[in-house]
């Protein structure tokens, strides 16, 4: 039917049909008239100018700043380096020089000093790249940047990696960063490739902040060891790409396997839990989740490699399920909590099969019901987020009965998926104070297991590697 005015209901007020056509007539002759297109296209050329001036300023911006911080550490370590410089002639070493790929792929020669190995402690990254200073000075590299990547080593497949020529290579990079925290990042490339497309000055300013107290207390681990163990418990000390790509190959496996994370929280536990401690310990594979491993990995001597937790490697795990087309089944969470963990699996990974999914809080008369929901829907990867160590304990309890599947304890990981609780930004994350943001959301549930926990635990972490210091003959006895 035409709506005219006459045939509008009472009260309805009257439509504008005339005052909206001239409008709409003006508009369009605005658009498409001869002086409108040389309008347009003088406030395309003009937005275009003002975006390229913008461009430039920062950029003129971020090399001035270079320079001038550059010039000044120079004047100020100069006796330094010159007698850092002294050292390394006397030594045998020297300046090195090595080929690395700047901004346009134009190669140069970054210096660093050369010391031997046996100067160990000299060789702090902070220590040998002070020569770099003079590639800042000279335009080469940046403070901050993507990674310079040498002209020799693979070049890489994906195909954003020329973006990172965009900028001039950093001293400090997102990479280093992530590298030093000990956290797990999707590739080398897509953190260079993350550093451009989001690079500002305030960016800058936060990775030169963050930067700080990675230097001190961060470190990338040489020469790890497969395994570590205190206080007990056994851990593989694998990097988060080894872990997924272990737990996918553990999925050919022809009998059910076990996979546990332990943060501080779990070895709080374990310390008066037998039974917890045995499944932990009878696991297929147990990774360290946490700030507090890693303190207790340094403090023992044991360095544990990359942090690794549920919810770091859901991506990663989901990716690998994706391309070897196994399943995958979601145990756990408040009633609606797998079902939105699931819809955003199903948005990014459309090809992975999910296989089933049920909420955790069951009655114990339901429990036969979804162990043979499990068996039957024949997942490969079955994630249990009840809680350590309820999740642990229940996964060893029925192992048999879920067929042959990797299950694996993931915790809080579908509350974080489903958009129930926020995670920790990657900055947090970087300066090991996720447990203060997880804190912060639900300080009731958590201030006992942060601010008690990870006293008690760093207590007994401490206790023990003085015993053992102090008996080193039953040193063994204290930290298995
Ligand atoms: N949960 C559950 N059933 C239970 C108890 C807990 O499904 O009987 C879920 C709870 O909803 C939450 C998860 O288990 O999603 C536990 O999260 P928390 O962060 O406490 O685990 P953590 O990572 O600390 O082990």
């Amino acid at each position: 039917m035409l709506v005219s005015n006459e045939n509008l209901g009472p009260g309805v007020e009257a439509l504008p049909a005339l005052t909206s056509s001239s409008a709409l007539l003006l508009d369009l002759d605005g658009a498409f008239s001869e002086s409108g297109i040389r309008r347009r296209r003088r406030t395309q050329y003009r937005r275009a100018l003002s975006w390229m001036v913008m461009t430039r300023a920062v950029s003129a911006l971020r090399r001035l700043a270079d320079l001038v911080l550059a010039a000044f550490l120079i004047i100020l370590l100069s006796p330094f380096v010159l007698v850092l410089l002294a050292i390394a002639h006397l030594r045998g070493g020297g300046i090195r020089k090595q080929a690395k790929l700047g901004r346009w792929a134009i190669p140069f020669n970054r210096y660093e000093f050369a010391f031997s190995a046996r100067e160990g402690s000299w060789s702090s990254p902070l220590i040998t790249s002070l020569p770099a200073l003079f590639n800042i000075l000279h335009g080469d590299m940046s403070f901050i940047g993507p990674r310079a990547i040498s002209p020799h080593g693979p070049l890489p497949h994906e195909p954003t990696a020329w973006k990172r020529y965009d900028l001039r290579p950093g001293l400090l990079s997102l990479w280093w960063l992530r590298k030093r925290a000990n956290m797990a990042y999707t590739s080398e490339v897509g953190l260079d490739v993350e550093y451009v497309e989001t690079s500002s000055l305030w960016g800058d300013l936060g990775i030169a902040m963050r930067a700080i107290p990675t230097v001190f207390f961060g470190g990338s681990v040489s020469n790890p060891t497969a395994e570590v163990k205190f206080l007990g418990v056994r851990i593989d000390n694998l990097t988060m790409a080894e872990a997924s790509g272990r737990i996918v190959e553990l999925t050919d496996i022809d009998e059910p396997v076990q996979v546990c994370f332990v943060n501080a929280a779990c070895f709080n536990i374990a310390a008066h839990d037998r039974k917890y401690l045995s499944t932990l310990n009878q696991a297929d594979l147990i990774l360290a989740d946490g700030i507090g491993v890693r303190i207790a990995g340094n403090i023992f001597n044991q360095k544990i490699r990359e942090n690794i937790n549920g919810t770091d490697m859901l991506p990663y795990l989901c990716e690998a399920l994706e391309k070897s087309g196994k399943s995958m089944y979601l145990l756990g969470g408040r009633p609606g909590v797998p079902e939105d963990a699931a819809g955003w699996i199903r948005d990014r990974y459309p090809f992975l099969r999910l296989a089933g999914l049920h909420h955790g809080y069951f009655k114990a008369e339901e429990e036969p019901r979804i162990l043979r929901q499990i068996s039957e829907s024949r997942a490969d990867v079955l994630l249990v987020a009840l809680g350590a160590p309820k999740q642990d304990t229940w996964i060893a309890d029925h192992k048999d009965e879920l067929g042959t599947t990797v299950a694996v304890g993931v915790g809080g990981l579908l509350d974080f998926y489903s958009g129930r609780v926020q995670r920790a930004p990657a900055w947090i994350r970087e300066l090991g104070m996720e447990w203060l943001y997880r804190f912060l959301q639900e300080p009731r549930r958590m201030w006992r297991r942060y601010f008690v926990g990870n006293a008690v635990f760093l207590c007994r972490v401490l206790r023990v590697r003085v015993a053992a210091r102090m008996f080193p003959r039953r040193s063994d006895g204290f930290l298995s």
